[in-house]
């Protein structure tokens, strides 16, 4: 998705300089989405957490004609790297990144960047790059959108999934990505889980005590409750929930 063309005319990386200096004398405001490359359990993809914050973000953009900038796929992930395929960045790193990023949008006049997030363990980061970047331009207006943290979200997981939604490689997460990579889970070994993971523990964790801990990487979670008819619903709720946001 992220390398084919969209069908979005809002999307910065198919658009040439010229139309985002257009873009600017109307509107200052920007889609950032980011989130991480990770293990999600024995049958979630790696990419699940930029996946979702990426396509939701596309759609949201395509509705409300804001501009929409390429996905940032490594996130802090350091306790998940106990399971091959995990990349992260420190931190540190991931904070210079976000304050870096955000100074480029500022210098060329973006007023307002939503970060559209997918991933719980870039939450401390990103606040704290908010917190470095407003140290030196209070205008700047950082908003961070976790879309899984919203309210028409959670309610609606709780209602399907009950506490089997768990923490990690989620129901809900797993659901949206059935939707939009329906081929891929397809093509992909089925693997059916009686079991939720293991219940939520002390934090953080060591990449090995994660592993000890939750032994398949899920975290109380069980997948196998996870279908595409339930990720649409998931997926337009949280869309529709950024849109009113961002209208508001
Ligand atoms: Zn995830």
């Amino acid at each position: 998705m992220m390398t084919s063309q969209t069908q979005n005319p809002f999307y910065l990386a198919e658009m040439t300089w010229p139309q985002i200096e257009d873009y600017l004398k109307n509107k200052d405001s920007i889609l950032l989405p980011v989130g991480s490359t990770e293990q999600h359990g024995p049958t979630g993809l790696l990419g699940i957490d930029f996946l979702t914050a990426f396509d939701i973000s596309m759609a949201v953009s395509q509705k409300t004609k804001t501009l929409v900038g390429p996905v940032l796929p490594f996130g802090m992930a350091l306790h998940h790297m106990a399971f091959p395929g995990t990349l992260t960045l420190t931190p540190t790193t991931y904070i210079k990144v976000l304050v870096e990023l955000i100074e480029s949008l500022q210098k060329h006049g973006f007023k307002k960047v939503w970060v559209i997030n997918g991933h719980g363990g870039n939450i401390a980061p990103i606040t704290t790059a908010f917190c470095e970047f407003l140290n030196f331009d209070q205008k700047m207006d950082l908003q961070l959108i976790n879309w899984w943290h919203l309210e028409e979200v959670t309610l609606y997981e709780k209602e399907v999934f009950a506490d089997q939604n768990g923490f990690h490689a989620t129901c809900g997460e797993i659901s949206t990505t059935m939707y939009t990579h329906e081929e891929v889970y397809k093509r992909n070994p089925q693997i059916k889980l009686q079991e939720p993971g293991a219940k939520k523990t002390t934090w953080p964790l060591s990449p090995l005590e994660f592993r000890k801990h939750f032994p398949d990487g899920r975290m109380a979670s069980l997948p196998s409750l996870a279908n595409a008819h339930h990720g649409k619903i998931i997926f337009d709720k949280a869309v529709d929930s950024i849109v009113r946001k961002i209208h508001k």
